[in-house]
C-alpha cells in the first residue's frame, strides 16, 4: 500500500498559454483586445484599501448582485455569482449532476466539460458534432443524467438556432440542463427568456470575454429560484467567501457602462465580418462565428504548421492535436491592427508553401 494508491488521480483542463513576453499578439485564449469601460478604472482608483481587512459581503448582499437582477429583470433569488464562469459551472456540474445516467455533451465543445465529469465522477457521454461542426439536437432528445453545453459553441462558433435549444430543453425536463452562453453578446439569441417557462434551464454567464474582464473573474448564473437555492448549498458547502471585494466592486462599475459594452462588442463583431473576408481571400473556411473568435482551417497547408510559424512571429492562435479538430485554429478577433499583422504573417507563412 502506498499513499499514492488514495489520490484523486486527475488530468487537469489546459488554458492557453499565457506568455510573459511583451510584443505578443495574443489571439489565443478569447480575451477582449480592448480593456474594460472607464467606469471600472476610476473605480479601482476608489477602493477602500481597509476594506481588504474585512471578508468581502456575499455575493446576494452584493450591489454586484442587485445591478445583475434589475439588469436582466429577474426575480432577487433568480442569480449565482462565482469566481468566473468556470467556478460557476463546477458548482453546477457538483449540485445538479448527481445521476446514475451519464450527462451529455457534445464531442467537439469546451474542454473543461469532460475534466469536471472525471473530477466529480459523474458519468458522461459525447455526442458528436455533425460534418458541418453542429449540435444534433437529436442526439439529446433520449434518457440521460443531465445536458450541457454552450451556445454558440466553442471552439466553433457555431450558433444553435433558439428552436432547437428550447426543444433540447423540453425534451428534459426531468433533469438539469445547463446552456453556456459565455459568447451570447457576439450576435446569438439568449435563451435567457425560457427560464420562466422550464424550471429545470441553468444560463450560465462570464465578465471575461464581452465585458473585458477575464482578469476580475466574474461569472453568474440565471434560473428559477430552486435551481440557485441547491447551487448555492452546494457553493456555501465548499466555501462561503468566493468573490472578492474588489470583484464585487468592479463588475458593478463595468454593468453600469452599458454604452461602451454595446460598442466593443460592435467593434469586435464588425472585425469578425471584415476577419472573415481576409480569411477567405487566404483560403480558409471556417463555420459562421457567433463568438469573438474564428475556427478556421486551411485549403492546403496543415494548422500545426500555420499555428508554429504564428508563434515565431509573436502571433499566438489556438490548436488543439485532437481528432476531428486537428486541422484547424482558433483565432480569437483582436484589434484591426491586431488583425492586420496576422494577415500579414499568414500571406508570408503561405507563400512559402503553396
Ligand atoms: C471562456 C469560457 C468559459 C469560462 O470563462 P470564465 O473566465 O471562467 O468566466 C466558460 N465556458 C466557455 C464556453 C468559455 O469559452
Amino acid at each position: 500500500m502506498n499513499w499514492e494508491d488514495n489520490v484523486r488521480k486527475v488530468v487537469p483542463y489546459v488554458a492557453g498559454e499565457q506568455p510573459q513576453k511583451n510584443g505578443i499578439i495574443k489571439l489565443n485564449t478569447n480575451e477582449c483586445p480592448y480593456p474594460p469601460s472607464p467606469l471600472v478604472e476610476s473605480r479601482i482608483k476608489e477602493l477602500e484599501y481597509q476594506n481588504l481587512r474585512l471578508y468581502p459581503e456575499f455575493p446576494e448582499k452584493s450591489k454586484l448582485y442587485d445591478t445583475l437582477v434589475s439588469y436582466h429583470g429577474v426575480g432577487r433569488e433568480q442569480i449565482f455569482i462565482g469566481v468566473g464562469s468556470d467556478d460557476v459551472l463546477s458548482m453546477a456540474f457538483l449540485t445538479f449532476f448527481n445521476s446514475d445516467m451519464p450527462i451529455l455533451f457534445p464531442d467537439i465543445t469546451y474542454s473543461f466539460y469532460d475534466v469536471w465529469a472525471e473530477v466529480y465522477g459523474i458519468p458522461y457521454e459525447t455526442k458528436p458534432l455533425d460534418d458541418d461542426f453542429r449540435i444534433r439536437k437529436e442526439d439529446y432528445l433520449g434518457a440521460n443524467g443531465g445536458v450541457i453545453f454552450p451556445n454558440p459553441n466553442a471552439p466553433t462558433g457555431v450558433l444553435m438556432d433558439i428552436d432547437e435549444v428550447e426543444e433540447i430543453i423540453r425534451a428534459n425536463q426531468d433533469v438539469v440542463v445547463i446552456v453556456d452562453e459565455a459568447y451570447i453578446d457576439f450576435g446569438g439569441t439568449s435563451a435567457l427568456p425560457l427560464i420562466t417557462k422550464y424550471d429545470n434551464l441553468l444560463i450560465v454567464r462570464t465578465f471575461s470575454k464581452s465585458r473585458a474582464m477575464a482578469g476580475a473573474r466574474i461569472g453568474y448564473a440565471i434560473g428559477n429560484e430552486k435551481l440557485i437555492g441547491y447551487l448555492n448549498d452546494v457553493k456555501y458547502s465548499v466555501n462561503s467567501y468566493t468573490m472578492n471585494h474588489m470583484a464585487l466592486e468592479l463588475g458593478v462599475a463595468s454593468m453600469e457602462d452599458e454604452a461602451y459594452f454595446k460598442e466593443i462588442c460592435g467593434r469586435i463583431i464588425a472585425t469578425r465580418e471584415r476577419t472573415e473576408r481576409e480569411l477567405t481571400a487566404l483560403g480558409f473556411t471556417f463555420p459562421k462565428s457567433y463568438g469573438n473568435f474564428i475556427f478556421a482551417s486551411h485549403s492546403s497547408v496543415q494548422a500545426g504548421e500555420i499555428f508554429e510559424e504564428l508563434k515565431k512571429c509573436d502571433i499566438y492562435v489556438r490548436f488543439w492535436n485532437k481528432p476531428r479538430i486537428d486541422n484547424y485554429l482558433r483565432i480569437t478577433i483582436g484589434t484591426d491592427e491586431q488583425m492586420d499583422a496576422l494577415f500579414e504573417a499568414l500571406k508570408k507563412i503561405l507563400a512559402v508553401r503553396i
